[in-house]
């Protein structure tokens, strides 16, 4: 499909321009060398390891960046968005720096463990309906009714330039990258991540990974429009959902600018966190560890020096407990465990 940026794309004098503005609520984190995978695939990988976000994920970079340039009056209507977890969070911390109020609307497939942390940022949390769709369309009412400023997870041009602060982290940490591997789901990371790295390096490959189990973006790339999926448990549960029907910048960004998409199971999700936890002694949730999912697999190849970002670490406990311990984990009727498929 031949899809061309918008024209309001962030540059890379945009991303640049976000990482002056969220100095001092994200944090720069490290880019690691994977020791046992590059021994295990004999390559050069390394970890970027934004899983040292102060809210255990990198949401807080787009979070932080769109909050920062809300003007006056819009801080005092305050903000809304939908999430399964990391993105609310993020505009709650955010938004609690900047003493503006924050409403964030989670589905009931929302993790315990992260509902809980969107609350203890200070924010509303309301619980609505099954699935991100759900309540995506509670933030449209709110928007509506109560006048509310919404925060998209990652169709926003603020949100897409904050995340791309991470590839130029990357990229001045290691200038000879070649290839970066980066979880994709509705795309704001791996638009911000390509968009940067791109400008900074053309020749550099961006690799996204979704789950085999509703990959709204492959699916949409492919079809040349949103397309819909149905949302059903995950391991992966922060790269559940679709994309926007309206979508204006991550479905152009991506299908220009990514080079592959990998899609990977459940159990081999199950193996990535595995080995996280096992090999490389990292907490990591489903969604962050598909990019080592995918490379274990073999479903995605580290040619040349290879950054993988490892991005969220808000896990069910028991979850990793199970997955420690080489246990199933259940997923509503379903147990998952790290065997063939
Ligand atoms: C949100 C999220 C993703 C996916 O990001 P998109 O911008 O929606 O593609 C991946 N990993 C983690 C941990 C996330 O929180």
């Amino acid at each position: 499909m031949s899809m061309t940026l918008p024209d309001d794309a962030p540059s890379l004098a945009d991303i640049l321009a976000a990482q002056g503005r969220i100095a001092g609520v994200a944090v720069e984190t490290p880019l690691a060398p994977a020791v046992a995978l590059s021994r295990r695939l004999d390559a050069d990988i390394l970890f970027k390891l934004d899983l040292a976000q102060p809210t255990g994920a990198f949401k807080l970079r787009g979070a932080a960046n769109a909050v920062a340039q809300l003007g006056a009056e819009s801080r005092a209507r305050g903000v809304v968005c939908a999430s399964t977890g990391n993105h609310g969070r993020a505009v709650a911390h955010a938004a609690a720096r900047l003493g503006v109020r924050a409403v964030v609307c989670l589905p009931e497939m929302a993790t315990e463990v992260k509902v809980a942390a969107v609350a203890a940022e200070g924010a509303d949390v309301r619980r609505v309906g099954r699935d991100q769709d759900a309540a995506q369309a509670e933030v449209d009412r709110l928007v509506a009714e109560e006048g509310l400023v919404e925060i998209s997870p990652f169709d926003h041009a603020d949100v897409i330039a904050g995340q791309g602060t991470m590839a130029v982290e990357m990229l001045r940490a290691r200038p000879d990258l070649e290839t970066i591997v980066t979880p994709l789901s509705g795309g704001g990371l791996a638009s911000g991540i390509a968009l940067a790295a791109k400008a900074m390096n053309p020749r550099i490959r961006i690799v996204g990974v979704s789950m085999a189990r509703g990959p709204a973006m492959a699916l949409s790339i492919a079809a040349g429009r949103v397309v819909d999926v149905v949302e059903e448990p995950t391991l992966a549960d922060s790269l559940g959902g679709g994309l926007n029907r309206d979508n204006r910048y991550t479905l152009p960004i991506c299908a220009a600018l990514l080079d592959e998409i990998a899609l990977v199971s459940e159990a081999e999700i199950y193996r990535g966190v595995r080995w996280l936890l096992r090999e490389e002694r990292l907490i990591v949730e489903g969604g962050a560890s598909v990019g080592v999912a995918a490379l274990l697999a073999g479903k995605a190849v580290a040619r040349g020096p290879t950054a993988v970002v490892v991005c969220g670490r808000n896990a069910p406990p028991e979850q990793i407990a199970a997955i420690l311990d080489g246990r199933p984990v259940r997923l509503g009727d379903e147990m998952i465990d790290g065997g063939e498929a």
